[in-house]
């Protein structure tokens, strides 16, 4: 089915100074707008035509002949995933159910931190760091490129872009900060929260 390219949840300029109205322009604008667009033109006349996007994303992981579909697929749900995982004057300690379930999986939330910023960190080039269930566990995982936990089977519940285009205008070569600022300062936890609810 046609992927629609959902509206930002919030003004372009919602998350100054932590992220710009121009890279929020660009990301979704420019970059999101455009996997959207070259999704819906991969599966148009293709035998996936009628399935949702995350069964396509199921079907064509690890399938090279359909490399081009999964890449623009997932890219078009992570981000969409991406912005709801934003909000202004977000961040800080965890409330509700995912912060009981942070203190008994993941050793509380300092560590929760750690981890986060690690797997965020360490992903090597383009990529993407996530929360997600395993088998009703929290575990932090990263990935690379466009590659998403629906393909390995997890329930995404949080992510990070940390992609290039993500943070260069806002900080230049230094996706630390950026990392930074998406814990303390952009974190969506009610987000979080509705994720792990309807798991
Ligand atoms: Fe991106």
């Amino acid at each position: 089915m046609p992927y629609e390219l959902p509206p930002l949840p919030y003004d372009y300029n919602a998350l100054d100074p932590y992220i710009s109205a121009k890279t929020l322009e660009f990301h979704h604008d420019k970059h999101h707008a455009a996997y959207v667009t070259n999704y819906n033109n991969l599966i148009k006349d293709s035998d996936l035509a009628d399935k949702s996007i995350e069964e396509v994303i199921k079907a064509t992981y690890n399938d090279s002949s359909k490399s081009g579909i999964f890449n623009n697929g997932a890219q078009a749900w992570n981000h969409s995933f991406f912005w709801n995982s934003l909000k202004p004057g977000g961040g800080g300690a965890p409330t509700g159910a995912v912060a009981e379930k942070i203190d008994a999986d993941l050793g509380g939330y300092d560590k929760f931190k750690e981890e986060f910023k690690k797997a965020a960190t360490t992903q090597f080039g383009s990529g993407w760091a996530w929360l997600v269930l395993d088998n009703g566990t929290l575990k932090i995982v990263n990935s690379p490129n466009a590659v998403n936990p629906l393909a390995l089977g997890h329930t995404p519940l949080l992510t990070l872009d940390v992609w290039e285009h993500a943070y260069y205008l806002d900080y230049q070569n230094k996706r630390p900060d950026f990392i930074d600022a998406f814990i303390n300062n952009l974190l969506n936890w009610d987000f979080v929260n509705q994720n792990l609810t309807a798991a």
